[in-house]
């Protein structure tokens, strides 16, 4: 899938997915986990991604898919080593996201301590709102995200209660990973995870962002 950055004139492909997890102090207890004293980075593929009015679907082989919402930093210019001071200066856009995520599947390589990829990498497992350019979003720890299903809110949160802000995440991804135009940072769910179920319908908002909305389809059966 490819995105079109502002201000740009031709779509560029969605590159890496680093996604941020525990966050949020109150997710992280909700998850019985411990805060963690640098970013805690997973990877999720770019097949992942689906985009507002399309459909989240329910892979057969997990009973329990959660949403977390999340505030997503779009790449707009590359770097390695990107100090905290610039860091925000390679952000195109912001775009709520959702973090999709099979909690067995998750719970199981937890115990195994096996990787998170197949609980978390699902096709489908990353829908990503409109962009909203980064100049026209104001303050980016001073955000409110927020997720409705069904019209119920069911987690909202500011960003000011984020554990490591956007630009030290941007700073510590890129000491281990050089970001490159049209990647993406899930930067994180706060508290209020919960499971979906299909015809659920999903909005997603951050302040300043265009809304995400995608409703969730079961899945056909495997072969
Ligand atoms: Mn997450």
């Amino acid at each position: 899938m490819k995105i079109s950055l502002p201000g740009a004139n031709t779509a560029i492909p969605i590159g890496k997915l680093l996604c941020i997890g525990r966050n949020y102090a109150r997710h992280a207890e909700e998850m019985q986990s411990d805060v963690p004293d640098e970013p805690m980075v997973f990877l999720k593929p770019a097949s992942a991604v689906i985009r507002s009015g399309d459909a989240v679907v329910l892979p057969n082989r997990s009973r329990d898919v959660h949403h977390e919402v999340e505030l997503v930093a779009v790449i707009g210019t590359g770097g390695t080593g990107i100090s905290r001071e610039e860091a925000l200066d390679h952000v195109a856009a912001y775009a709520v996201g959702l973090d999709m995520t099979a909690r067995d599947i998750q719970s199981r390589a937890k115990e195994r301590g096996h990787p998170w990829s197949v609980a978390k990498g699902f096709d489908t497992f990353a829908p990503l709102g409109p962009l909203t350019p980064a100049d026209q979003v104001g303050d980016v720890q001073d955000l409110t995200v927020s997720l409705r299903v069904n019209g119920k809110t069911r987690q909202e949160a500011t960003t000011q209660d984020m554990i490591f802000p956007v630009a030290e995440l941007i700073h510590s991804c890129s000491q281990i990973f050089t970001l490159a135009p049209g990647d993406l940072i899930y930067t994180g769910t706060p508290d209020g995870v919960g499971p979906v179920s299909a015809g659920d319908v999903l909005e997603a908002t951050a302040t300043g962002c265009a809304p995400l909305r995608v409703e969730v389809e079961a899945g056909r059966q495997e072969e």
